[in-house]
């Protein structure tokens, strides 16, 4: 182990997903932990501005355009960045509907993106890891839907718990390589994925009841998390889905106080 065990000096690390949210503070968390960063999704510009104020403050970093639902596009993204170190599985997208309403053409839709996109770029990045014999670390983002059930989010939760599955698969597979997989599964965070329902009144209400830290998420409580498990001290920690959830997995809150 280095002598800073959270030091990401002298390595590479892609995050697919990191033009915005949770994927651009994984990102800069990475970046200021000192891996050259590929930061990568479909919106090239976002992505060349946060690489540009990274590399502003003496990180590196640079933009790659990614697309995970595209197979030629994870190729040629992968041909660019070079051997990867540390792969962020960020990218995703959601959808809320009741099960009986989802088409077959939504369905495919989210799967495509949340499931066999990361599964693909999994695999790719996986094989230079597995074949340069260096060991890796691969942290998913989950979501609660990973560990618990919601309602309205059937597609999202199929592809969610199948990337919990992948993680303890991979974990059990890689450990001989070296290779560290764990799973991020963020709670409530407000991005532009979810602002919309976060912020109507009855949900305000609910999250204040069942989330025992009284706030909402924000993308940079998940970057140290990502950090530590891209770093050597997490070296002994594999197959983990670990949530960053303010409580809400945890714990429940009582309508009651002592006298
Ligand atoms: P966000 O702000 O909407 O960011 C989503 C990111 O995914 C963007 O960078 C987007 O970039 C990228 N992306 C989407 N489709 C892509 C594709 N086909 N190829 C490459 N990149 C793609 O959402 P977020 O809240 O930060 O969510 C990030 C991850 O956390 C998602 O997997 C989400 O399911 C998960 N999550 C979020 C929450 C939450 O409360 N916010 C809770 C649990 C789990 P481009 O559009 O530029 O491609």
């Amino acid at each position: 182990m280095s002598e800073n065990p959270f030091s990401l000096a002298g390595k590479t690390a892609l995050v697919a997903g990191a033009s915005r949210g949770i994927g651009l503070a994984v990102a800069q968390g990475l970046a200021r932990a000192g891996a050259r960063t590929l930061l990568a999704a479909r919106s090239l510009e976002a992505l060349e501005t946060h690489a540009a104020a990274l590399r502003a403050e003496g990180c590196q970093a640079e933009a790659l355009r990614l697309d995970v639902a595209d197979s030629g596009a994870i190729e040629a993204a992968l041909a660019a960045a070079g051997p990867v170190d540390i792969l962020h599985n960020v990218a995703g997208i959601n959808l809320r509907k009741r099960f009986l309403d989802y088409t077959r053409e939504e369905y495919d839709w989210l799967l495509r993106t949340n499931l066999h996109g990361i599964v693909e770029l999994t695999q790719r990045v996986g094989a230079g890891m597995v074949e340069r014999g260096r060991g890796g670390k691969i942290v998913m983002v989950g979501s609660m839907m990973s560990i618990l059930g919601l309602p309205y989010l059937a597609p999202y939760a199929i592809a969610k718990s199948g990337l919990a599955g992948l993680t303890h698969v991979l974990a059990a597979e890689w450990a001989r390589y070296g290779i560290q997989v764990n799973c991020i599964a963020p709670g409530f965070i407000e991005t532009d994925l979810n602002r919309a329902v976060l912020q109507l009144p009855e949900m305000q209400q609910w999250l204040k009841g069942v989330v025992a830290t009284p706030r909402l998420g924000r993308p940079a409580d998940l970057a140290p998390l990502a950090v530590f498990l891209s770093s050597p001290g997490s070296d002994y920690i594999t197959g983990q889905v670990i949530a960053v959830d303010g409580g809400y997995s945890t714990t429940a809150v009582w309508p009651f106080e002592p006298a």
